[in-house]
């Protein structure tokens, strides 16, 4: 009896299969770049095969897409995959396979994945934020997975933290993945190079302030260079700006950090929770909340995916 997870990205397709609550095999195909019914094809070809390859019976299918998904589970906007936006997801799956499916957003999946199988096992109020070139989020509260009215909870990238802050291509400005990401990182690390505080960062760079990005810092970072380490001081008050708001909101016992930034692993997540600390009112009255970092890796929508139709291990 096997679970099948899917990843949906927009240049691969991870999948995983799930018997009795454990991985037991994976697969990944390119995602094709015509989109519409051949990334239906192509997902039904995966979950099928993989499925085959572990010798159990396929018995449900969940998917973790890059977008917003609507309750008849279609997506409705899927900006980094071509001629997406409006397909049928699980009609067309169910149709396919004749088994259940059920889709969300990939950071979504990834929340679910570290919550049932990661480093939040056990937790019932987690927040994942996964640091990349933007910031994807996924909620569980009191155990289960908070979707909202439309499906479409999670977007926590799209925070306005400061209104007069740069335009964001979802059409406000200073959204919090503006500041919060890798490229706001690579932002900050810029004016800081532009200042003449990021020698090291310059020279990792090539040279040129202008060309420096999140990388270079992070890069800069693992040397022990003390003038990144105060750029990921400052990047880390954005961050905890972010995950303040989230607190006042949710009241998590825990936030898991994932994405590409998570390669900093302590040296990021530290001053975080110092300046979670600082930012956060009545702190002190809470019980502590755990920064953790994100166990799963890139597996973590697949598997989070395939625990949204294995049912709760
Ligand atoms: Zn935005």
């Amino acid at each position: 009896m096997a679970s099948v997870g899917i990843d949906l990205g927009g240049t691969k397709c991870l999948g995983v299969a799930m018997v009795d609550g454990a991985v037991v095999a994976e697969d990944r195909v390119e995602t094709p770049k015509e989109g519409g019914e051949a990334l239906l094809e192509t997902m039904a070809e995966l979950a099928a095969g993989i499925a085959a390859a572990c010798g159990s019976p396929l018995t449900g299918v969940g998917v973790g897409v890059p977008g917003l998904v609507a309750l008849d589970g279609g997506l409705r906007l899927a900006p980094n995959l071509r001629n997406a936006a409006g397909l049928a997801v699980r009609a067309g799956l169910e149709r396919r396979l004749g088994v259940p499916v059920e889709v969300d957003n990939d950071a979504t999946c990834a929340a679910w994945g570290e919550q049932q199988l990661g480093v939040a096992q056990g937790l019932s109020d987690v927040i994942l934020v996964a640091l990349g070139t933007g910031i994807g989020g996924g909620i569980v509260t009191q155990g289960r997975i908070h979707r909202g009215a439309n499906r479409f909870a999670g977007e926590i990238g799209h925070m306005v933290v400061d209104p007069s802050g740069p335009p964001c291509p979802c059409g406000q400005r200073g959204c919090w993945e503006r500041f919060a990401s890798g490229s706001g990182l690579g932002n900050l690390a810029r004016e800081a190079a532009v200042a003449g505080r990021a020698t090291r960062i310059v020279d990792l760079a090539g040279g040129d302030a202008e060309t420096v990005r999140g990388e270079h810092v992070t890069l800069a970072l693992a040397e022990g260079d003390a003038e990144a380490e105060q750029v990921i001081a400052d990047f880390a008050w954005w961050v905890a700006l972010g995950l303040s708001n989230l607190a006042n909101a949710f009241d998590p016992e825990a936030f898991v950090i994932g994405g590409g930034l998570i390669v900093s692993g302590e040296a990021l997540l530290a001053p975080i929770r110092a300046a979670l600390a600082a930012q956060l009112p009545g702190f002190s009255l809470r019980r502590p909340i755990a920064v953790l970092p994100a166990a799963l890796g890139l597996s973590a929508g697949a598997i989070g995916a395939a625990c949204l139709v294995a049912g709760a291990p």
